[in-house]
């Protein structure tokens, strides 16, 4: 049955913990064309169950573009771009009130991010994404996300993107370690199950080749979504981000709890193993911005496993910017790599000085360190 290989999802899945659900239009849209809240509480009930677990979940929807036909009482999806995006904005706020009058129910906040492309093109704004998103997921609560489709300027992004590529970014550029796509349908089969009645799941997707490119075909007409093709996109992104990805259907009852426990449903994108699965690894084998020197103190913190604080700076080498890869040095020995939060420009004024000092001289602060530990590799 299944042609890659048997993987024990049960075993794959067991460390998951940060799992991006993305919820398709057309699962988010009844045949009549009306809301399909039903979904919408189903999916809060699942995720208030998983996130007692110690599980984190950030939601990826669409569905916007649909309530604001509703609304505006379009009969059909119009094609022009400035009406789908006038429905976009009339839908987003009530999209948010479903997303929340479920998630209240088991006491859960929730909190709306818009974002365009661009976001992840700029290394600034995408790590302030990542680090809000984290805060988000700190403080308990569910982020959920969706294209600024009003704002959205390339007409490939507002009308073929439908969530499957920009939910992919997300869960790679926040270090998720698992991408839930529900769509109407099972998952991915060798071709259009809605035209060939031969058509043939796939349980698992160890590597994109392009016959598996091929199932794709072209974007589905009637919705005007991205059909099968950006899902395999999604896949690329992710895998190659040390990231699983599972396309199954929405009906199915109590969908992510079974994938979450690793049920064979849907089909799985299996994470790419070796240099990108590993952080560190990728870390280390990057191409560096600039130097610290630091002291002993900083050097066996650092041995420890825990991250550098400024004070344990001495001198601060090259020109870089938050998110660069620097390597760490004391006496004139490097011995770790790691990916600034802060810019060389910042860290000339803060190199010596207490945590508690970053904010008043910065007039802001991301991190007490500097480099944390979770991005310092060792050389
Ligand atoms: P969503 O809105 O959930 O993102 P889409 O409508 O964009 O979903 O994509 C799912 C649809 O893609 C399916 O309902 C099916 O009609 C179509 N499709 C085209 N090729 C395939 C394929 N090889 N396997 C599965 N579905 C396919």
């Amino acid at each position: 049955m299944d042609p890659a290989r048997n993987i024990d999802r049960k075993e794959l899945f067991r460390d998951v913990k940060k799992i991006v659900v993305k919820i398709g239009t057309s699962s988010l849209t009844k045949e009549d064309g009306s809301f399909n809240r039903d979904l919408t509480e189903e999916i809060a009930a699942q995720v208030a169950h998983l996130k007692e677990q110690g599980k984190t979940f950030i939601i990826v929807s669409s569905g916007a573009i649909g309530i604001g036909c509703e609304v505006l009482g379009m009969k059909e999806r119009p094609r022009e771009i400035p009406l789908r995006q006038a429905a976009a904005a009339v839908g987003q706020n009530i999209l948010m009130q479903e997303w929340m009058t479920a998630f209240n129910k088991y006491d859960l906040k929730v909190a709306q991010i818009l974002l365009t492309y661009e976001a992840f093109s700029n290394r600034m704004t995408y790590l302030n994404l990542r680090n809000s998103i984290s805060a988000l997921l700190e403080a308990g609560v569910i982020p959920i996300i969706n294209e600024n489709d009003p704002i959205c300027v390339h007409e490939i992004e507002a009308t073929f993107g439908d969530n499957d590529r920009l939910s992919a970014m997300v869960a790679s550029k926040v270090d998720a370690d698992l991408l839930i796509l529900l769509s109407d349908i099972n998952g991915l089969y060798d071709k259009n199950p809605r035209k060939n009645e031969d058509a043939r799941l796939i349980g698992t997707i160890e590597k994109i080749t392009q016959e598996i490119e091929s199932y794709g075909g072209s974007p589905t007409s009637t919705k005007g979504t991205g059909g099968m093709r950006t899902k395999i996109e999604a896949g690329k992104i992710t895998s190659m981000a040390g990231c699983h990805m599972v396309i199954a259907n929405s009906a199915i009852d109590n969908v992510i709890l079974e994938i979450a426990r690793g049920k064979n449903i849907g089909t799985i994108f299996l994470a790419r193993n070796g240099k990108f699965k590993n952080r560190t690894r990728w870390i280390i084998l990057s191409k560096v911005s600039g130097k610290l020197t630091v002291d002993k103190g900083a050097e066996r913190a650092i041995m420890m496993k825990r991250g550098l604080l400024p004070s344990g700076i001495i001198e601060v080498s090259g020109t870089f910017g938050r998110g660069d890869i620097i390597e760490i040095e004391s006496d004139y020995m490097v011995f770790a790599k790691g990916l600034t939060d802060y810019t060389s420009e910042e860290l000339i004024k803060i190199k010596g000085k207490h945590s508690d000092q970053i904010e008043k001289i910065l007039g802001y602060k991301n991190y007490d360190e500097v480099v944390r530990k979770t991005n310092i590799g060792l050389v």
